[in-house]
């Protein structure tokens, strides 16, 4: 990428070891311009701190992680998903944010604790189509765009059962065939590198349907499904193709760099974002 200027950091990156507060500053004092934070990171610094915060430094919010977790076996429970999610994107525009992040949940019990039990998966995808098309006329009276993030096929039961581009996009065309930029798709690398479909899948976004680009890498061995994600150049995914695809599209928004890692959460903050910095320059 060879410049700052589009690095966004997503502060899932730096969770252990810092709050928003101090990740925001960190970021700003190392020249980046823009983050995504998560919820329980906004609600624990809290809301009105945070957005001063982002506003003091000028930082651009490139995402909120994140909404979703739709799936619930009765109303009640399919109701408290969608307020839930109308709050977060209340939150978003606090931030200012330019979408939420919708991780859209798996089988009922796994997105909403105390749903009975129940393998239907199949059913589980309805129900997410259901309520994406429900909080798309809430996010769009709030100018929030919604943007469907697919996970590794490995998180279907717990945490997504949309699990490839084609889903989501298949579920974009079915909800918002205007292709009104109110929906689209979070393109995250380690979720997707894999999919023989995947530059295809990408040209079929369009512009106005990719609304984030997620960066790691993949490594070989990866020890943890969740907690392994690899620094970009450490691993195996030909970071540079994609993004080439991506910017093919007219996309000029930013790269966020996201990693889940132990191993980066154990390392001292400033050499997590010097890093970052580093690999964006010259594998990215
Ligand atoms: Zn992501």
């Amino acid at each position: 990428m060879r410049s700052l200027e589009g690095l966004s950091i997503n502060l899932a990156t730096v969770r252990q070891q810092w709050n928003l507060g101090e990740a925001v500053k960190a970021c700003a004092r190392h020249g980046i311009s823009a983050i995504d934070p998560w919820r329980d990171q906004v609600a624990a610094y809290g809301l009105a701190n945070s957005a001063k915060v982002i506003k003091d430094h000028g930082m651009r919010v490139t995402g909120y992680c994140r909404g979703g977790m739709f799936p619930a076996s009765d109303a009640a429970g399919r109701a408290a998903a969608i307020d839930d999610n109308k709050r977060a994107v209340d939150e978003a525009v606090a931030l200012g944010a330019s979408c939420v992040v919708l991780v859209v949940g798996g089988l009922p019990q796994y997105s909403r604790p105390g749903s009975a039990p129940t393998k239907d998966l199949a059913g589980a995808q309805e129900h997410v189509a259901d309520s994406i098309a429900k909080l798309l006329e809430y996010s769009r009276a709030a100018h929030i765009p919604l943007a469907i993030e697919p996970l590794h096929p490995m998180y279907a039961a717990d945490r997504a059962c949309v699990n490839s581009m084609r889903h989501a996009l298949d579920l974009c065309d079915r909800i918002d065939p205007a292709r009104s930029g109110m929906l689209g798709i979070v393109v995250d690398l380690y979720h997707v590198w894999w999919d023989f479909e995947l530059y295809r899948q990408i040209e079929r976004c369009g512009r106005e349907r990719l609304l984030a680009f997620h960066v790691c890498d993949w490594l070989v061995p990866t020890t943890d499904l969740l907690n392994d994600r690899g620094m970009m150049g450490d691993g195996v995914i030909d970071i540079l193709r994609v993004r080439s695809a991506v910017e093919d599209l007219g996309y000029s928004g930013y790269v966020e760099v996201e990693l889940f890692s132990d191993r980066w959460w154990a390392r001292p903050m400033d050499e997590v974002l010097t890093t970052c910095i580093e690999r964006i320059m010259t594998v990215v």
